[in-house]
């Protein structure tokens, strides 16, 4: 579907104690990176701005928190109905203001509502364990919410990336603080109605427009008892570092540099489609996104149906654009510079545009680099763009050797007809999300998401089971009624 671009700038300000409300710092104005036309402004918060909305989501933690489960997830059922209703809606404005196409945005949206299917769950599994441990004495376990949470999220997607945490930790009795991109502000507008209308009590979730002041001013208010973060490595070890200072829990997704290993027994069609659709989908900006392509001995077909399943894509329908023009610009010098080191252009994506409407726009057509040398700028440093960079490998052993190499650890694939071959590849990856003929090796729910190294600080994942003491005390309760008449150690 053709992306529905606003014809005017729409206005996002802070969402505190359930109403909109202007931040004091300067504006800013959001561009749509398919046309480079403001479509939105917004108001940096400062550092009074985020104390105010903090306090007042701490006084409604109490209510929240104690309001029984199953009540709280009534509401998140009703938000879940409210985001398939105007999903079109929100996919028009993720679109706009980020880049990417209509159904990309669905999909990203559609993520979100899984995790959401996720949290609605908890209300029968999050019964905790009882047991009697000693005679007439009983211990059980109660997860309780720890109070305000606050997460902060990065351009790549606006709608998905926040919803792995708003379902689980408001409906772990949390109250949530948001701090959206400032690339991105837009989408935020929708999730709060969504959950506005969904019934949600004023207070207990908050949107903070802005960036670094305001990010700083969430992780250091008193009341701020856990950060999420997710966005690149230099600014999630940031996050990462100042929150546990301050004794907080803390858990920060960083960038990625993805391998895929690439086999000659691998299914030619199979890999076109998979690994293709991996480096071009959101136009390369995902932390999933396929980015070195380690080519183990002859596969040169499967390298060619990689290539005619990259240029058919048609830009502004099938492939998205670059978030900004700075981007752009990086992502042109790039391949200029990885060209100069020695690589070979199998396609060149620089200068091409879609039709003339979106001339304005920032656009970057899918690129392969073919002999990319290992350690380079294109074969080690996150790029963030629709740009696949081939290493020549002459061994599996010497493709793992590459891959353990870089300090990210997101995501890992290997591609191959050969199971033992695969598990090999599995065992060896240094990544937190391994793949075997899948491009985009993304868990669904309940299987959490998470990479390692530097792709990640802190610990658990941030979705799925692994998410859930994250969000949680658990508290430990010993009990007794009777005097029993066999006394032992314990009771
Ligand atoms: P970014 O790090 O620039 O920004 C992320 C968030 O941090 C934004 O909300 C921003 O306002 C805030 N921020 C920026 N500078 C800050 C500072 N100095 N102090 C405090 N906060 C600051 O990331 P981005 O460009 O928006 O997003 C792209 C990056 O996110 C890529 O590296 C991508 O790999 C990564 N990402 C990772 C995952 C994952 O799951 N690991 C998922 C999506 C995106």
């Amino acid at each position: 579907m053709k992306v529905q671009i606003p014809d005017r700038s729409i206005e996002v300000f802070n969402f505190t104690g359930g109403a909109w409300k202007k931040g004091s710092g300067e504006s800013f104005v959001v561009l749509s990176p398919y046309t480079g036309k403001q479509i939105g402004q917004s108001f940096f918060s400062t550092r009074e701005n985020v104390d105010e909305a903090i306090n007042m989501a701490q006084s409604v933690f109490s209510k929240w928190s104690q309001t029984p489960l199953k009540e709280r997830t009534q509401i998140m059922f009703r938000f879940r109905e409210i985001l398939l209703r105007d999903i079109d809606k929100i996919s028009h404005i993720v679109s706009s203001e980020n880049g990417k196409t209509f159904s990309e945005s669905k999909a990203g949206i559609l993520k979100g509502v899984e995790v959401l299917e996720f949290a609605l769950s908890l209300q029968n599994m999050d019964s905790g364990a009882k047991m009697e441990v000693s005679r007439g004495v009983h211990c059980e376990y109660r997860r309780e919410a720890i109070g305000v949470v606050a997460s902060i999220t990065p351009f790549n997607f606006p709608a998905m990336v926040p919803m792995w945490t708003i379902p689980i930790a408001l409906t772990l009795g949390n109250c949530y603080v948001w701090k959206p991109s400032e690339k991105t502000p837009l989408t935020s507008l929708f999730i709060a109605e969504a959950l506005k209308e969904a019934g949600i009590p004023d207070g207990v979730f908050t949107v903070i427009q802005g960036a670094q002041e305001a990010v700083e001013a969430i992780i250091d208010h008193k009341y701020t008892r856990a950060v999420a973060f997710v966005g690149s490595t230099k600014i999630a070890r940031i996050v990462y570092q100042r929150t546990s200072q301050l004794g907080k829990r803390a858990l920060c997704l960083g960038g990625a540099k993805n391998h895929i290993v690439l086999l000659p027994d691998a299914n030619p069609d199979i890999c076109g489609r998979g690994i293709s659709d991996s480096f071009t989908g959101c136009a390369g900006q995902r932390c999933m996104a396929a980015s070195v392509l380690l080519a183990v001995g002859d596969v040169e077909e499967q390298i060619e149906k990689i290539k005619q399943r990259a240029e058919s894509m048609i830009l502004g329908e099938e492939m998205g654009a670059i978030i900004t023009k700075e981007q752009l610009n990086f992502l042109n010098q790039a391949i200029g510079r990885a060209v100069e080191e020695g690589a070979t252009l199998l396609l060149d994506g620089r200068g091409q545009k879609p039709n003339p409407e979106y001339e304005n726009g920032y656009w970057l057509g899918p690129t392969i680099l073919d002999n990319v040398k290992p350690g380079s700028e294109a074969a080690s440093v996150e790029l963030f763009g629709p740009v696949l960079s081939v290493v020549r490998c002459s061994s599996i052993s010497e493709a793992m050797d590459i891959e353990n190499s870089v300090d990210y650890g997101n995501a890992c694939s290997v591609f191959t007809a050969n199971g033992a071959l695969a598990e090999k590849v599995v065992q060896r990856a240094k990544a937190g999300m391994v793949g075997i003929n899948i491009g985009v090796p993304v868990p669904r729910e309940p299987f959490s998401f998470g990479g390692i190294n530097a792709s990640k600080f802190g610990y658990g994942d941030i979705t799925g089971e692994h998410s859930l003491d994250f969000w949680t005390d658990i508290k430990k309760v010993t009990t007794k009624w009777e005097m029993q008449k066999d006394h032992n150690w314990m009771s």
